[in-house]
């Protein structure tokens, strides 16, 4: 790490708000500056690119013009809207923050960098993007764009995740935040790292920074970050189960808390080691109080962050005298229509298993 770049700190600013002034992005959350909606775009925005967050943005904000209305909503409501942005813990941080700040804050964003960390969901990068946009408090951020951004720049070539080279970055990304318009500059070092100084293939040619760049000046820059070494993702398999009776499916929605809390799915089971699917579907009708053997409909598979999950996904039709006793009617389990199945928030690999609904072969 070069501890004295061959360049001073102003003028990183002075040329991304030049820049900034002809390239920054038109997107529907720049036009604002009120916290709640700084706030809400910087939570989907946290591992979501810009394209996919629009839509949502603008549908929860029809829903939820104001933090009050958020707060006075139900999470299950939150979470419904959610569907589909992944990362389902933001959903349920969202919601208790909303109702941290009507509660305890009388409606009102702090504009202080620790009592914007005391909210759910909100880390020091969030807290620096909300003082900084909505506040023009001189704040630094160090998302993934800002991060490999930062990277480059002083070519850091040591593994990103390390503790000397966190700090390090939060150093820089201090000195460099300017004290004028430090809400452009936070926009501005975030749009660069999303449309010129991208994760592969890097723009040098029209970046602002170039001539600054020592990745650039090296060579680096498709090079830097170092990848990080990656670990094995485990397979995980499970079963799951349409089961039908009078042209509807059996739902059930998950617990409240933990993975995928909140959202819907079919009735299913996790395969222990070695176990075949036909095994555990057995034992699943066992526990339904349902007799006879399935035929398997297809195979799903979805990948999660720390794991891949691959689903063998049966289908059977029943009469009512059929369903056992252990289906309980009623909240967590329902029977639902097809086109009721359509608008549920079920989770991403369960989504996957109702469209083999349409297309079963
Ligand atoms: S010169 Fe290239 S590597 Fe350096 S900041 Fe600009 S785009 Fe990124």
């Amino acid at each position: 790490m070069n501890d004295n770049p061959p360049f001073a700190g102003e003028e990183v600013a002075a040329r991304l708000l030049a820049w900034y002034g002809r390239c920054g992005r038109d997107l529907p959350w720049r036009r604002t500056r009120e916290p709640y909606r700084i706030w809400l775009s910087e939570i989907m925005l946290q591992q979501t690119g810009v394209s996919t967050v629009i839509p949502y943005y603008e549908r929860f904000l029809q829903r939820f013009a104001d933090v009050q209305a958020l707060a006075a909503a139900s999470v299950d409501e939150v979470i419904e809207l959610w569907a589909g942005l992944g990362y389902y813990s933001r959903a349920r941080n969202l919601h208790a923050a909303a109702c941290q700040v009507v509660a305890e804050l009388g409606g009102r964003f702090p504009a202080d960098l620790q009592d914007l960390m005391a909210l759910p969901g909100i880390g020091r990068s969030t807290a620096g993007a909300i003082l900084s946009i909505a506040f023009d408090k001189k704040a630094p951020i160090l998302d993934g764009n800002v991060r490999r951004v930062l990277i480059r720049l002083y070519a850091v070539d040591e593994p990103p995740r390390a503790a000397a080279v966190e700090k390090l970055l939060w150093q820089r990304a201090e000195a460099l935040t300017p004290a004028e318009r430090p809400h452009d500059y936070a926009q501005a070092i975030m749009d660069l790292g999303a449309t010129v100084c991208t994760p592969r293939n890097p723009d040098c040619s029209t970046c602002p920074l170039a001539a600054l760049c020592q990745a650039n000046r090296l060579g680096l820059a498709e090079e830097l970050p170092r990848r990080q070494p990656r670990k094995p993702v485990p397979l995980v398999r499970q079963v799951a189960l349409l089961l039908e009776r009078d042209g509807e499916f059996l739902v059930s929605k998950r617990p409240l808390q933990g993975m995928l809390a909140g959202l819907w799915e079919f009735p299913c089971r996790q395969l222990t080691e070695g176990q075949a699917a036909e095994t555990a579907i057995d034992e699943l009708l066992v526990e339904l109080g349902l007799p006879g053997r399935l035929r398997e409909l297809g195979r799903v598979r979805h990948a999660y962050s720390h794991f891949r999950l691959e689903v063998a996904v049966f289908q059977v039709v029943v009469d009512d005298g059929l369903v056992g006793g252990q289906i309980a009617e009623g909240e967590p389990s329902v029977w639902l229509p097809p086109a009721e199945l359509a608008g549920l928030a079920l989770h991403g690999a369960h989504k996957k298993v109702r469209a083999l609904l349409a297309s079963p072969d």
